[in-house]
């Protein structure tokens, strides 16, 4: 028996100590994030330009920022929308929101406008920071939006009269901001959690602390060396929980330097890492694929600054971590595991010179409990056995927004959170997921509700009913696929509902295969029956 495991309970406790958390219900994430000592060196770059903010100017900026913003009328308790791609502004359009005690939204910029209509409809948006292109959009949503500039550029005078660089001029007086509780609202981003379609997962100060202090800054303490010494690459995007808790939040607290980059292209990834030293590349499965074909195909020399690759979001297969290995033999790799109902803080991996544990996801993190659930018997289960993970602990969502059915079916009366992920412990405590008992289909690390895409498959004139379920695929990890069964009457293509369907999803969600059946499997109470489908999707290839 371990000291972490309770045979009585079925609990599993963290191995890590307990870390302190801020015991001041009035102590907000910003104020979490600055209150950690930092050198003044460069905060973030520009990857493209080389344009730089330093930490002496960064709080300050957060501060014009929200001083910008009450100018405009927003104020405590509004909900702003960050339609962004990853920019070194993001953090400080986040971070100035909050600071006022407003809440963010934040979104893929690529969304459609349908979507973009449902979350700012379901969520009150009352602002928007976007880029040019989907100004016009929130316009006719009457929702008011700044722009944000491509390029970056402040600090001289001739850009004042451009509405965002205005905002963070430092014009504006200081106003007197209202008061702002550990457990108020500071985010809402969007999940399907275990079924249906996307919900709000409203995540208070108290749960962003956690992000910063459970994830990032307890992994940051485990290093050999000053971690102001590292230099982290933002690819992963900040409007998704991941890249959000690092790179708005926990590697800012930490004073290390952040190379924003804003479009995802490989070969400029490896011009980055050599050009800004970068040490620390956080990542998902398509991407440590990538870095693999890169490093193989440039000469030696390239890249050598680079000290740890981590992955998450997906799952990575063994031969993936392999041929990375092979290739990066002296780069530290780590995956963690962790989802947007628990603030990113799930577990993580953690090598020592002689324990290796590539293929796990990890250690769980300090402050968080876990149970492993037989799902049939609802028994629990001791290490080396498989079943749904249950998560308890701060980081653990308030509840979905305006939907008590779905938070009450996904965090238990104990304050269990019912992950539908299928995973072990091992002997050592180490964690290893196995497969998925919920219906979300993973992109590039991507979340895909199939209830979000059944939706518009069935608004098509020509089509009765429809299912969508995730079939394997090399590059992304799985891709969506559409069983349709068609009304009587003239032929409908599959390159039609393909297209049908692209019109109205962000790029990434849409159909890559439709399959015409003559009817939905579904149970007595009209549930779609997944597995089945999964079943014959496979039967068929
Ligand atoms: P999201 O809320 O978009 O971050 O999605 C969370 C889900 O992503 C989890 O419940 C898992 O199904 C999946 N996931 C996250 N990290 C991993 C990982 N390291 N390996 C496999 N699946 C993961």
């Amino acid at each position: 028996t371990h000291n972490w495991y309770s045979e009585e309970s079925g609990v599993y406790s963290s191995r890590h100590p307990r870390i302190p958390l801020p015991s001041d219900p009035f102590f907000d994430v910003v104020s979490c994030v600055f209150s950690h000592k930092h050198n003044g060196k460069t905060a973030l770059i520009d990857a493209a330009t080389g344009f730089s903010i330093s930490y002496s100017q960064l709080q300050p900026l957060v501060k014009s920022m929200a001083n910008g913003l009450h100018h405009l009328g927003v104020s405590k308790g509004d909900v702003v929308l960050i339609l962004l791609p990853n920019s070194i502004y993001y953090p400080i359009v986040f971070l100035g929101v909050l600071y006022l005690g407003a809440v963010v939204t934040p979104m893929n910029p690529f969304s459609s406008f349908s979507e973009i209509k449902k979350q700012t409809l379901g969520g009150h948006v009352s602002f928007a920071f976007t880029l040019h292109d989907k100004a016009n959009e929130l316009n006719s949503l009457g929702i008011p939006s700044i722009r944000v500039p491509e390029n970056a550029k402040f600090h001289s005078n001739q850009v004042r009269f451009v509405p965002f660089y205005k905002l963070i001029s430092g014009d504006y007086d200081f106003v007197r901001r209202s008061t702002v509780r550990q457990d108020d609202t500071a985010a809402i981003l969007y999940s399907s959690g275990t079924t249906g379609a996307s919900k709000g997962v409203v995540l208070s100060h108290r749960n962003l602390i956690c992000g910063v202090e459970l994830f990032v800054r307890f992994e940051a303490s485990q290093y050999s060396y000053p971690s102001e010494e590292n230099v982290y690459l933002a690819v992963v995007p900040m409007f998704h929980i991941y890249g959000l808790t690092l790179f708005a939040m926990g590697i800012l607290s930490l004073g290390t330097t952040i190379v924003v980059v804003q479009k995802f292209n490989p070969n400029e990834m490896v011009d980055f890492i050599d050009r800004y030293g970068v040490t620390h590349l956080p990542g998902v499965p398509p991407l440590v694929t990538a870095l693999t074909k890169m490093g193989n195909g440039v000469s030696g020399g390239r890249m050598k600054s680079l000290k740890q690759v981590s992955c998450g979001a997906a799952p990575l297969s063994t031969r993936t971590i392999e041929e990375f290995l092979q290739c990066f033999p002296r780069v530290d790799f780590i995956q963690g595991y962790g989802m947007s109902e628990s603030t990113a803080v799930g577990t993580r991996g953690f090598n020592t010179r002689d324990v290796h544990n590539y293929t796990s996801a990890g250690l769980l993190a300090p402050n968080m409990e876990a149970k492993v659930v037989d799902w049939v018997t609802g028994s629990y289960l001791p290490p080396g056995k498989t079943g749904e993970l249950w998560l308890r602990g701060p980081a653990i969502m308030k509840e979905y927004l305006n939907n008590v059915e779905a938070t009450s079916s996904t965090i238990d009366k104990d304050g269990w959170l019912h992950t539908g992920d299928i995973v072990y412990f091992n002997k050592d405590g180490y964690l290893h997921i196995v497969d998925r008992l919920k219906e979300i289909i993973k992109y590039k690390g991507f979340q895909i509700a199939p209830a979000d895409l059944e939706d518009v498959l069935v608004s098509h004139p020509a089509i009765l009913d429809a299912a969508v379920t995730g079939s394997r695929d090399e590059e992304a990890g799985e891709v969506p696929v559409a069983f349709v069964v068609m009304r009587p009457g003239p032929e409908v293509s599959e390159s039609d509902i393909i297209d049908f369907v692209a019109k109205q999803v962000t790029p990434y969600k849409k159909v890559r295969r439709v399959m015409f059946t003559n009817a939905i499997p579904r149970s007595a109470a009209g549930k779609i029956l997944r597995r089945q489908l999964k079943e014959k999707l496979y039967s068929r290839l």
